[in-house]
């Protein structure tokens, strides 16, 4: 790290990628896979906090493996897998929502596996949902960035396309960090190539997924959410996950609408609503979340607090 602070690096769009992941996953929760039509059909514009299988207002799985990343970043010099691998499994409980390979991968850790052992090879998206806050505390050095993405996601995703994911959500993120630091507008085109190219040696698949991205009528939601879901399964998969997430964000005006706008697109909402959300509140800031839905956060021992004051202590060492 520099010794002045980034621009890009700040207490706001750090907190912003953390709380952003935790609006966007909370938003989700209570329709994690429904179809679009069924959202609408049911809810409507779904813009506020609902209950489901958790209460209004709580994060699942992909919050809380990023709160264990944050704990790691304050008690380790940097990302310390094996200290991170402790870290999910001490946080780990199953009423989140984790899929069925990441409960058995605790269980084999709980049972004294080695962390470096126990990954699948997956190409689900578990490596990219959690990984936003890293976007921004890399937000300075891309190689460090993706790196650093691919380091946590090794713990329990291994398939190409999962890695993949991964680093393109990380270098989404410090993308985000760096345009929004800049007072620029990302371009849709331009941004998602950037980071298409950059994961190409990771996975080709992925990349001509993001590079798949649809025309996104600026600020429209109706028009954006027809061409995304024609385009992206929005599913479990990384490589079907991502992309609609950056879609979300790059068509939005506001964070507000990009996490509205993931939410809506149907399937692995809570997890595509969580890295619209990492994106969003890194571009805009903390400030530029909606308040109502930060009020409505879960707010217990590993709530919105605790993560606002880990951001700040990381920050604190950091900027
Ligand atoms: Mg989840």
């Amino acid at each position: 790290m520099s010794q002045s602070p980034p621009p890009s690096f700040s207490y706001s769009r750090l907190a912003g990628a953390a709380l952003g992941t935790m609006c966007g996953d909370a938003l989700g929760m209570p329709v994690e896979g429904w179809s679009a039509g069924r959202i609408e059909q049911t809810h409507g514009r779904l813009d506020a906090m609902l209950p489901g299988r958790l209460p209004a207002g709580s994060y699942t799985d992909d919050s809380q493996m990023m709160i264990a990343i944050l704990q790691t970043l304050v008690h380790r010099s940097g990302l310390d897998p094996a200290y991170l691998a402790r870290r999910f499994l001490a946080l780990y409980e199953p009423i989140r929502g984790y899929g069925g390979r990441i409960n058995a991968l605790m269980h084999r850790l709980a049972a004294g596996e080695p962390w470096d052992r126990v990954a699948t090879d997956s190409w689900g998206n578990g490596g990219a949902m959690r990984v936003g806050v890293l976007g921004v505390l890399f937000a300075e050095d891309e190689e460090a960035c993706r790196d650093a993405a691919l380091t946590q996601c090794r713990i329990t995703h291994t398939h190409p396309r999962g890695l993949a994911g991964a680093a393109s959500q990380a270098l989404a993120v410090r993308l985000a960090a760096n345009l929004g630091a800049a007072g620029r507008k990302p371009e849709p085109t331009e941004f998602v190539e950037r980071i298409a190219a950059k994961i190409e040696p990771i996975d080709q698949h992925v990349a001509q997924r993001l590079r798949a991205m649809p025309p996104l009528p600026h600020g429209d939601e109706a028009a954006a959410r027809s061409a995304l879901t024609a385009a992206y399964a929005c599913d479990v998969s990384a490589a079907e996950a991502v992309p609609p997430a950056l879609g979300a964000f790059l068509a939005a005006e506001g964070p507000k609408q990009a996490i509205v706008l993931a939410v809506s697109l149907g399937g692995d909402t809570d997890t595509i609503g969580a890295m619209a959300g990492a994106l969003a509140g890194t571009y805009w800031g903390l400030d530029a979340l909606p308040a109502p839905w930060l009020a409505s956060l879960e707010n217990q021992s590993a709530g919105r607090d605790a993560v606002l004051a880990l951001c700040r202590k990381i920050c604190d060492e950091n900027c």
